[in-house]
């Protein structure tokens, strides 16, 4: 048997920091992920981070503090994984209502040219982007490379939870700490956590001659990838029971870049994954109150990549014993949630 401090199921975005926020307090962590047939909301997600809300954009204080930390620590392991996926952006906006300033002339006439435009865009700034995917896989080729990552899917049933730790094949633990993602409405330990079903289609388009460096925004977002690729989403479906492409969504999507994009552009995927959100969007972050070796960091809804960083940082912290609360975090109601389930 291998002992460890902590076992941490699933390596997307909440299982990713976790574990590092972890392993700098110099805990010993194995961390589980096969990929299972469930696509990781992480591999999906436009890797957008602001602190706007609203149709205003206003800044939200709390989300602020967290894109702080967010800045910070994306930096850190851009570092530490030797790769480039964290970049600041501005995101030009396509519709009226928010009382953002207009961009100046000199860029109105450039998107001009580019754009079918009856107003002129504004802009929204600070705005982040991290690509995720190459994020992931780097995290991933530098845990395994270190013997952390376990390429492999943590089946539950085959778990041992005891009341001085966890065993699982041939490691003991402390703690398990599940990240999951949308797993975990299927979880026995928290399964009858309130988590909402939201799944976003997203599409792939090749747009060669639209300038990367911003974010574009009308009906959709177009956010730059590598090689003149552009992912374009998402809608946000609640009730639904399969995860198809929703043909209706590309084809209505289609019908509005027509009419706002003036450069040739081309479909060339059409994906669609599901978020792990809560009702009321409240994340869920903690230890089981009766299986006290078994915690969650999950429900990180739409706002993932800007929360994640905060609530890791601060999950670690508790669990190390430096903080007794993680700030801005309404730990009650986590657990009312579980004992009502
Ligand atoms: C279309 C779309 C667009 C989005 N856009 C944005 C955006 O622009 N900005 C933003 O901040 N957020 C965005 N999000 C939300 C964001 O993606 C999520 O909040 C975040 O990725 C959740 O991360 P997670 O680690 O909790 O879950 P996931 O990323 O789903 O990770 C869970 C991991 O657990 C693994 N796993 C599950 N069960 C097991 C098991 N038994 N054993 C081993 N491993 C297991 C899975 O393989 C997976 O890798 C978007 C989401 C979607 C779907």
């Amino acid at each position: 048997m291998q002992r460890k401090d902590f076992i941490i199921v699933g390596q997307g975005i909440a299982g990713t920091l976790l574990a590092e926020a972890l392993l700098r307090r110099g805990c010993s962590v194995i961390l589980f992920d096969g990929r299972p047939e469930i696509p990781a909301a992480s591999e999906y997600a436009g890797g957008i981070l602001h602190a706007g809300v609203g149709k205003d954009l206003s800044i939200d204080p709390f989300l602020k503090q967290c894109l702080g930390v967010s800045i910070s620590t994306y930096r850190s392991l851009e570092g530490r994984y030797q790769t480039e996926c964290f970049t600041e952006q501005s995101m030009l906006l396509f519709k009226e209502g928010h009382g953002l300033a207009v961009v100046d002339e000199g860029l109105q006439q450039r998107l001009q040219h580019l754009f079918h435009t009856i107003h002129p865009p504004t802009l929204f700034q600070p705005v982040f982007q991290l690509d995720v995917v190459r994020f992931l896989l780097a995290a991933r080729q530098c845990l395994i490379h270190e013997h952390v990552l376990q390429e492999e899917v943590l089946d539950p049933e085959k778990l041992d939870v005891g009341n001085d730790g966890v065993a699982y094949s041939k490691f003991e633990a402390e703690r398990i700490i599940f990240c999951e993602g949308v797993s975990a409405m299927r979880s026995r330990y928290f399964g009858r956590l309130p988590f909402i079903k939201n799944r976003g289609d997203v599409l792939q388009l090749h747009i060669p001659d639209l300038p990367s460096g911003y974010v574009y925004e009308k009906e959709v977002r177009l956010v730059a990838r590598a090689n003149a690729t552009w992912w374009c989403g998402s809608n946000h479906q609640w009730v639904y029971n399969h995860l198809n492409p929703d043909t209706t969504w590309r084809e209505h999507v289609l019908h509005q870049l027509k009419g706002w994009l003036k450069v040739p552009f081309e479909i060339t995927d059409h994906t669609v994954a599901e978020r792990p959100t809560t009702a009321g969007q409240f994340p869920l972050i903690g230890m089981h109150p009766a299986y006290h070796r078994v915690g969650i960091l999950n429900g990180l809804g739409t706002r993932g990549l800007t929360l994640a960083p905060w609530y890791a940082e601060h999950f670690a912290a508790l669990l190390c014993g430096e903080i007794h609360e993680i700030p801005g975090y309404n730990h009650a109601r986590f657990l009312k949630a579980l004992q009502d389930s």
